[in-house]
């Protein structure tokens, strides 16, 4: 058994390992439960918002839904998702309404490409949407899912926003920080939002 390896084997490991250890890498990219992401994007007078969660703090499994009642629970997830106003609250005076929503989820194993496109300030895909999309796969695999949400407002006033509240630790308890990005013209800055503490200042 202490034959060297053939080469074609070693290489051929080496490469599945790479391979693994990148999906690896992408399934748990910024996913920790209990951890969720919210990116605040401004570009002229529109704002979007962007929250990013795991599948487990959301819907409580993080696989294609398999039965009927995991079914049933990820298109009433969906449903409240596309309810904006329900999980942030922007300061009135600064007369935003939403314009678009996208709700996706990457709740199977499948290499998906709608959840890497993400750019914060290139809304230009996204005007198409319809208020109610979601992307549903349904293979049957289990792997870490992750939901991703985003709110496109258009704001009268976008300079008066001084500060946006969430509401997502009443909605989704098992999450206990989460992590916000703010990229506009008045503030580009890096915080921790908790639920004893879930104001951001803009
Ligand atoms: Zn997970």
């Amino acid at each position: 058994m202490n034959k060297p390896m053939p080469l074609a084997l070693t290489i051929s490991l080496l490469l599945s390992t790479t391979a693994l250890a990148e999906s690896d890498y992408r399934q748990h990219e910024a996913h920790v439960h209990g951890q969720a992401e919210l990116n605040i994007a401004q570009d002229g007078s529109e704002l979007l918002i962007e929250m990013t969660a795991p599948g487990a703090d959301v819907i409580g499994f993080e696989h294609a839904p398999k039965t009927d009642a995991q079914i049933i629970a990820l298109n009433d997830i969906a449903a409240r998702l596309t309810q904006a106003e329900k999980l942030f609250t922007l300061s009135s005076n600064a007369g935003c309404t939403v314009s678009h929503t996208d709700v996706s989820h990457t709740l199977s194993n499948e290499d998906h490409d709608h959840h890497d496109h993400h750019d914060h300030h290139d809304h230009h895909d996204h005007h198409d949407h319809h208020d109610h999309d979601i992307h549903l796969d349904t293979d049957d695999n289990s792997s870490h899912g992750s939901f991703t949400i985003q709110y496109h407002y258009q704001c009268s006033d976008i300079s008066k926003l001084s500060s946006i509240e969430s509401h997502w630790f009443d909605i989704f308890p098992s999450t206990e920080s989460i992590q916000v990005n703010i990229f506009t013209d008045k503030t580009q800055n890096a915080l921790t939002i908790t639920p004893k503490q879930d104001r951001i200042a803009l």
